[in-house]
């Protein structure tokens, strides 16, 4: 190779590689390509590919193929009546697996065609394409093996001249159509892209992206890396989702790698569906619409564990039941988050009240909504358990956000969220029954809810137990964790992030007070208004030096919340390593895929942490910090039907409500009530020590 460039265009979302090859009899030929994925029509995939001979003339062929062979790197298809092996051998087998078996394969005079079928879940995948070259090629044919196909086009450019060929491929699911109308779908919409062109898809693509970041961009000025890595992170947090489909939700690795299978953990409410309701609110909704849609699976687990109503499961997949697997890769570890990561229940219960403060979207909160928090709500009743001792309902057994303590009782966020979920759930309830009396009936009959269940909601909540040390301030991340052994760290790598102590990983530093990632300070930010500012900064001092981040959720974190309690040298670089985790790889696994959630992390670093904003008491309201050397961050946020662009500076916010469903909006900004009119840019200065 003599010379490669690659950009990755985030604007228009297309990849551009141009490379100079030359081979040992020094011929040197120049190949550049573009190709997307069409945001325009999500069923189309484009490639231009031009060859160029610069010192010789010959032949050139364009080999164009579907390939279906492919494997996978995780986890086994379920074969029926597959042998039974032990997790070691298990892994062996995993390691190269295959999930798509053969249908159809085609080479028409037009076009290819290859229909493939998941093994485990009958799923037809199919795929039609065509190449449309810049000029006529000399010769052509086809090839098929068992699940391959290609046709070949042969040209004889002389030196100099570029020859280039459009590949256009089409791809429709029985997910979305009746199995055997999908190969007419795909030659249907080929044929119709075809006659429009590569410019023509190109063009739409573009326009959708310029939609897109009109919407979603964030920009930190004075600061192109930053404003770069922030950018790379909103350009994968829209590529990951699906608005139009409410049955798909994001792994998470989204879809750009292996890692974790695919499935969807609390990652979805907590890290990434702030972005999506602030900024795509239809996307927030199709991504709760999942969770509605996999309330049944959420029922079948909670049968399965001996309890009520719906436990949403930690890994969940396309029916909802739990997928965690119960060993790590190598078959030594036994892994129980499956079974006792409970608290996912109740962050999906906050993902939707989330959603429907910032959009005031009550249909949704009627019609599936209210079904996700009540049916939910029944789980928790049958999941505490009443401590003999003191009468105090306990949730025994569980793993909170910090994964590194297994099989502990009482976990504070989790108890918390739980106490905070069923609150929740009955003022709901209530306020169904006085305003939309129907629509309560409604769900009470498809779920058969009795009059008195928010009543014993309300109850119960009133009496979950919350590990507190009343001398020192301190929530106790669970019972007992207080009595741990303390390690303190010693070593900080490259990117100045805790090591592990010597002697320590992750399978035994639950016999210390390391953390993971985040547990108390967790849910401090995600309850921002049940804690003190002086609650805040004694728990964050007191388990933030005890947090290695060892997981990418971490950073991101700690950023917003050093910024709340003043730790502010330490929030820039959190945020730092937050925004470059997969640029820069810094935790060493972006092979297995994007750290998407810590793409939303990074979202919320900007909006929530520097921007400071937070909904409070049902309002906007803004306390915003930039580090020295930042001269303004803007960005813009959805509101009830309505767009407000912000611009924070050192010494000033503006804010601007754009036309839309509310025409007057009250927002605050440091405790001081601020009123919008649309089309009116807003100034309000900043006491510089408000943040703090
Ligand atoms: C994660 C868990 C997950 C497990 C199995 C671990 O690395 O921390 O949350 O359930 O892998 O996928
Ligand atoms: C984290 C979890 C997270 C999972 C998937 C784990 O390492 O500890 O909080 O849900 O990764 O991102």
């Amino acid at each position: 190779m003599v010379s490669h460039r690659r950009a990755l265009d985030l604007r228009q979302g297309v990849l551009w590689r141009k490379t100079v090859f030359e081979d040992d009899q020094g011929r040197r030929t120049q190949i550049e390509s573009l190709r997307f994925a069409s945001f325009a029509d999500q069923n189309l995939c484009v490639l231009r590919l031009a060859v160029t001979p610069l010192n010789h003339s010959g032949p050139v062929i364009f080999e164009s193929a579907l390939d279906g062979c492919r494997s996978n790197l995780e986890r086994l298809p379920a074969y029926v009546g597959a042998p039974v092996f032990a997790p070691e051998v298990k892994w062996e087998k995993w390691a190269k697996s295959l999930h798509l078996e053969p249908v159809a394969l085609n080479a028409g005079d037009d076009d290819l065609y290859l229909e493939m079928r998941t093994i485990h879940s009958g799923i037809h995948v199919g795929l039609a394409s065509t190449l449309l070259p810049s000029i006529p090629p000399r010769s052509n044919s086809t090839e098929r093996r068992s699940a391959w196909l290609a046709e070949r086009q042969m040209f004889e450019p002389v030196m100099g001249e570029t020859v280039s060929v459009d590949k256009f491929v089409t791809i429709h699911t029985s997910r979305e159509a009746p199995a055997d109308r999908i190969s007419a779908l795909c030659r249907e919409k080929l044929g119709a892209h075809l006659s429009l062109g590569f410019d023509h898809a190109l063009a739409a693509n573009a326009g959708v992206w310029r939609q897109k970041w009109h919407d979603c961009d964030v920009v930190i000025e004075s600061d192109p890396e930053m404003t770069q890595a922030a950018r790379f992170s909103i350009y994968h947090l829209l590529i990951a989702a699906n608005p139009n489909d409410p049955k798909v939700n994001i792994g998470a690795k989204s879809l750009s790698g292996e890692g974790y299978r695919g499935h969807v953990f609390w990652d979805t409410e907590i890290f990434l569906l702030p972005f999506y309701i602030y900024t795509q609110p239809d996307t927030a909704r199709a991504l709760l619409m999942y969770r509605y849609h996999t309330l049944r699976g959420a029922r079948t687990n909670a049968r399965a564990n001996g309890f009520r109503g719906a436990q949403f499961a930690w890994e969940s997949a396309d029916t909802g039941q739990e997928t965690t697997p119960k060993w790590t890769a190598d078959g030594r570890h036994r892994i129980w988050t499956g079974e006792e990561e409970i608290h996912v229940t109740a962050d999906v219960a906050y993902g939707v009240l989330t959603y429907v403060n910032a959009t005031g979207d009550t249909a949704f909160l009627s019609r599936f909504g209210a079904e996700i928090l009540f049916e939910t709500s029944r789980f928790w009743l049958s999941r505490l358990e009443e401590d003999a001792a003191t009468g105090k309902l306990v949730l025994r057994r569980v793993i909170g956000p910090d994964e590194f303590h297994e099989h502990v009782d009482n976990n504070a966020f989790t108890n918390r969220m739980v106490q905070w979920h069923l609150v929740q759930a009955a003022r709901i309830h209530d306020d169904l029954a006085q305003h939309d009396p129907q629509a309560l009936a409604a769900v009470a009959a498809r779920i058969g809810l009795s009059p008195d269940e928010a009543a014993e909601w309300r109850q119960a909540a009133g009496r979950v137990l919350i590990p507190f040390d009343a001398g020192r301030g301190l929530i106790e991340q669970f019972e007992g964790y207080f009595a741990l052994r303390e390690v303190p760290v010693a070593e900080w790598d490259g990117n100045d992030m805790p090591c592990y102590p010597v002697g320590y990983d992750h399978f035994n530093a639950g016999e210390t007070t390391l953390l993971k990632q985040p547990d108390v300070v967790m849910l401090m930010y995600v309850l921002p208004d049940e804690f003190s500012d002086a609650a805040k900064r004694v728990n964050y001092a007191h388990y933030e030096p005890r947090t290695l981040h060892k997981s990418s959720l971490s950073p991101a974190i700690h950023s917003i919340m050093g910024i709340e309690v003043g730790d502010r040298a330490r929030a820039l670089q959190y945020f730092r390593r937050s925004a470059l985790v997969d640029l820069i790889d810094n935790q060493g696994n972006t092979q297995d895929g994007m750290h998407i959630a810590s793409a939303g992390g990074t979202w919320q670093a900007l909006v929530f942490g520097f921007g400071g904003f937070r909904v409070r008491d049902g309002r906007m309201s803004f306390r915003p910090w930039l580090p020295p050397g930042w001269t303004a961050v803007r960005f813009s946020l959805w509101w009830h039907g309505s767009r407000i662009t912000v611009c924070i500076r050192q010494e000033d916010a503006t804010f601007l409500l754009e036309p839309g469903s509310v025409s007057r909006l009250t927002i605050c900004v440091e405790n001081r009530e601020i009123n919008l009119e649309t089309g009116h840019v807003v100034t309000v200065s900043l006491c510089p020590e408000a943040a703090a």
